[in-house]
């Protein structure tokens, strides 16, 4: 029986398969999964999970009565070993072979792990999973002292949760500034501000040379020049790796992710790839990026879906993500790295303001904090390719709703 497989049941995995039943494929859809729990949000693994606000049950992103009633069957706790192209069939590590008409791909990243002296001991831990956040749960309750290294969202997010919980937090960042690669320096700055100001030290410009243990587990983190912190629990948030080894061994391009073109397509007619796992040229930051958000997971396998039955709607969604830290809620549109001027719209010292990001006087993105408000004019001025002038964007007064008329 072949039909459409899909790899990872995830934001793009499920997206994809839903969205191709509900625009008419008939054929038989089969999801494998090598987590066992049915589908479920992420985002909340490093915020209200870790602060018990949310359960994981309430994560499930669909039950087991969607799937069933538009007849797709979900294998879970399943591993894809082998892609045969060729023969078009994937092998699962249990023995079981599937064929497949259409093959989608959508089997995310996994967190880059450290490689320094003592990274194997208990107590270092990473967020990825529901399994990885309940074990990150009950060790926090537990420690008092916690070192995260890597000034991400995702150890800005947990170093937030711990602060919440009472614990004395350090995080570890060997860039110059927080989340360097993702919002302006002014956000940056503020940010900073905000973590220190709620007790957590951060630490910028420096590096984990070991991580030391005693009886196997950590209790130490050892910085570059020699210096020791002592701790309880180190979390290790340095980046993700897109899971793109199968296509890669399937002879599928793949540069930092599986490359694919506006469609979701990979170079093999009927393989596609979507989410986290994939890189694509994307438009707004007119380079080819890999993306590690909910909102591109989703939005390219709604796109891989649709091009499964021939209804192509190529994906050309403006970039979008958010974190919450503490009580604030950074939201970022558009692709701002390449930013050669900013102008600030709002108030700094109130906590809700955006930055605008320009480049050769186009903008191209704008990082929000507490201003959702702004966001949602940002999106639709971005995705027209309308740009207003620095002067308006820095005006309250100004509607910039108006350009979109
Ligand atoms: P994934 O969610 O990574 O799912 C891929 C699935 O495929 C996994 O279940 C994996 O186990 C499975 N798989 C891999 N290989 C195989 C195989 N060989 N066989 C079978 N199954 C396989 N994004 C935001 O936009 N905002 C946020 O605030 C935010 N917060 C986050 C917080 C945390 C703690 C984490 C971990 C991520 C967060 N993200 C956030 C990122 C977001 O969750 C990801 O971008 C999104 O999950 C990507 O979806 P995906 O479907 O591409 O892949």
């Amino acid at each position: 029986m072949s039909g459409l497989v899909v790899i990872g049941a995830s934001y793009a995995g499920i997206e994809a398969a839903l969205t191709a039943r509900d625009a008419g494929y008939a054929e038989p859809v089969t999801v494998v999964a090598d987590e066992t729990s049915l589908p479920y949000q992420r985002p909340p693994l490093s915020k209200e999970f870790l602060l018990d606000q949310v359960s994981a049950e309430r994560l499930i992103l669909r039950d087991e009565a969607v799937f069933a009633s538009k007849r797709i069957e979900l294998l879970l706790g399943r591993r894809v070993v082998a892609i045969d192209r060729h023969a078009a069939r994937v092998a699962l590590a249990d023995g079981a072979v599937l064929d497949f008409d259409r093959l989608v791909i959508a089997t995310g990243s996994r967190a880059r792990r450290i490689a320094v002296r003592g990274a194997e001991l208990d107590g270092v831990c990473y967020l990825r999973s529901v399994g990885d956040a309940a074990d990150l749960k009950a060790r926090l309750g537990r420690a008092s002292e916690i070192v995260i290294v890597g000034g991400g969202f995702i150890g800005l997010e947990v170093a937030s949760s711990a602060a919440k919980l009472g614990k004395r937090v350090t995080v570890i960042e060997p860039a110059s500034r927080l989340l360097e690669r993702a919002v302006s320096p002014v956000v940056s700055c503020f940010l900073l501000d905000i973590h220190t100001r709620a007790g957590v030290a951060v630490k910028l410009s420096t590096s984990v040379s070991a991580m030391v243990g005693d009886g196997g587990r950590v209790v130490a983190v050892e910085l570059d020049g020699g210096v020791r912190l002592g701790t309880d629990l180190v979390v290790v948030g340095i980046g993700g790796i897109p899971n793109h080894e199968l296509a890669a061994a399937a002879g599928l391009g793949c540069a930092n992710g599986i490359v694919v073109d506006q469609n979701g397509r990979t170079a093999r007619e009927s393989i596609y790839a979507a989410g986290d796992c994939t890189t694509h040229f994307n438009q707004f930051a007119e380079d080819w990026i890999r993306l590690e958000s909910v909102q591109h997971a989703q939005d390219q396998g709604r796109t891989v879906g649709l091009a499964i039955v021939e209804s192509h709607e190529p994906y050309n969604s403006v970039p979008r993500f958010w974190s919450d830290q503490h009580d604030l809620k950074l939201q970022i549109v558009g692709h701002g790295a390449r930013r050669d001027r900013i102008v600030i719209r709002g108030s700094i010292e109130a906590g809700r303001f955006s930055v605008f990001n320009y480049r050769q006087g186009r903008l191209v993105g704008v990082d929000s904090i507490n201003n959702p408000g702004d966001q949602m004019v940002a999106r639709r001025l971005i995705a027209a390719g309308i740009s207003p002038a620095p002067s308006q964007a820095e005006d309250s007064s100004c509607d910039l709703r108006s350009l979109l008329k």
